[in-house]
């Protein structure tokens, strides 16, 4: 039994902005109790039925808007339009999945046969819903990551346990009040409140038939160590820190401003932020001026917000500290706030750091700060050794002027997803998928619906005859 609060501070002042009233072990359970006779119903329902509600949640979000961007901005310290984006995205995202057709859900589809083979045999391939789904997220994107976990979830016809982030419990728990006025059926979504302990009391729970958690690699870990044997559906987006290989040929327009927005938005704490920045030799050190003026001209609280709490902050600086005793070269940024408008915040400046270690370059962790590591590379071949030596395989982006001339680089790099002059723009329709440390299994596209299920196949026969291949060996008259 559990029942001390958890108290959450302003990233922007440090001061109290709430408390969060911890779910005790008990009520997890009778929540979880509840959850699994909501999906007795709810997956009875037709896909088209499920959408109807969705639908409803699209426009009580477009309704509500300002408030969720306000809460939002309050709760995380995003800039206004990084605040409007997640509800931008929500919807778009709610949207593409009430405009996609689910085949094999409602009723099972036919497998194609060798007809020649098997005149009489027919099968078909079945989706079922796995049951009530453990959701737990993290706070970096509070309200878009809640919305494109649970609605392809939803539309399979499995039930949900949501635990927001204790960071961002306030943004977490409108979903609240928006799944309850669009009128989803008592059960069918359901949220619990704190931290860790909380959300380890949901996935112990034995009435969970699925996980899907976003979060650190720490933490993903330990879920998937517990969970990795037993017959519960995995959805897993850690960490990652990811890599950009601008090449000789990268057209510089691009490139830097694609580069800063990669790193610094967010103040880097987005899970495919840009941490590690590789440039072709031939053009690093004129890159790296351009690139180190470029980063001066952001502005602190405007444009780079706080690191979320400060727990976080002072975790940071010992890695800075550290990568600089290890021989990094800061190029630029730092700790040092002279503003006293936000010294009491968890502001830091944007930082560079020249590391040509190659080795350390590759092991640094996940840093989840406005903090780059930059070195040069030789050939595509070594810049492709570099990112492979991670842990993690989330994503890479590339900068250069010939798109269709790196087909190598897009084999090679050992990463879940590319970004080619771009960086971290998610798109409802294409798979969001990391490898090694950095995820298992599909979120967004069709495929996170399917996931999200059990598949069935169904042999059926229409011939009344024995079949010659039932016991064949002996004749009987
Ligand atoms: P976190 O791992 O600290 O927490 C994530 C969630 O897990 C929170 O709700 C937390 O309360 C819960 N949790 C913590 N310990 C737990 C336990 N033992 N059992 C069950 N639940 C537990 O992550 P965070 O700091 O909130 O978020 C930042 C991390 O999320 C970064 O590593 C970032 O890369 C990652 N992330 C990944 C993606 C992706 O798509 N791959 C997207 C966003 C964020």
């Amino acid at each position: 039994m559990q029942n001390n609060n958890f108290s959450k501070f302003s990233p922007r002042t440090n001061e109290k902005l709430y408390d969060v009233k911890i779910t005790t072990s008990e009520d997890v359970n009778d929540i979880c109790l509840r959850a699994k006779l909501a999906f007795e119903s709810w997956r009875k329902k037709s896909v088209n039925e499920r959408k109807k509600y969705l639908k409803k949640i699209v426009e009580i979000i477009r309704d509500n808007s300002e408030h969720i961007i306000n809460t939002i901005m309050l709760d995380v310290e995003k800039p206004f339009c990084e605040a409007e984006t997640e509800v931008i995205e929500s919807c778009d995202i709610l949207e593409y999945y009430c405009s996609e057709e689910f085949q094999g859900i409602d009723s099972p589809v036919e497998i194609e046969l060798n007809t020649e083979t098997w005149p009489y045999k027919k099968a078909y391939g079945l989706y079922e819903p796995s049951g009530v789904y453990a959701v737990i997220k993290p706070w970096n994107y509070p309200f878009e990551l809640i919305i494109w976990s649970i609605v392809p979830l939803l539309i399979a016809g499995n039930t949900i346990v949501l635990k927001p982030s204790e960071l961002s419990n306030a943004t977490g728990i409108l979903l609240r009040e928006i799944t309850s006025k669009a009128g989803l059926p008592e059960g069918v979504f359901n949220i619990i409140e704190g931290d860790g302990t909380t959300g380890n009391y949901l996935i112990e729970n034995k009435n969970i038939c699925g996980i899907s958690f976003t979060g650190s690699s720490k933490v993903g870990k330990k879920i998937f160590e517990k969970k990795k044997n037993m017959s519960v559906k995995l959805s897993l987006e850690m960490g990652g820190s990811d890599f950009a290989i601008v090449l000789s040929d990268a057209i510089d327009e691009i490139a830097l401003p694609g580069i800063l927005w990669g790193s610094f938005s967010n103040a880097g704490q987005v899970c495919v932020g840009i941490e590690k920045v590789l440039i072709s030799k031939n053009k690093y050190e004129e890159f790296i001026k351009k690139l180190i003026l470029e980063t001066k001209k952001l502005v602190l609280k405007e444009e780079i917000p706080p690191i979320i709490s400060r727990k976080q902050y002072l975790h940071i600086r010992d890695v800075v500290d550290e990568a600089i005793k290890h021989g990094g070269k800061l190029l630029c940024g730092g700790f040092d706030i002279k503003n006293d408008d936000i010294k009491k915040g968890n502001y830091m400046l944007p930082t560079i750091i020249e590391c040509k270690d190659y080795e350390y370059l590759s092991s640094i962790e996940e840093i989840f700060a406005p903090v780059i590591f930059v070195a040069p590379f030789e050939n595509e071949q070594h810049a492709v050794k570099i990112v492979n030596s991670s842990c993690y395989g989330l994503g890479c982006s590339i900068w250069t002027d010939r798109v269709e001339k790196h087909d190598f680089l897009y084999r090679a790099l050992d990463v879940g997803m590319i970004w080619v002059n771009e960086v971290n723009l998610p798109m409802p329709q294409v798979p969001w998928i990391g490898r090694k440390e950095s995820g298992v299994g599909f979120n967004l596209s069709k495929n996170a619906v399917y996931d999200s299920m059990n598949f069935k196949s169904i042999h059926i026969d229409n011939d009344s005859s024995k079949r010659f291949w039932w016991y064949p060996y002996i004749q009987r008259s």
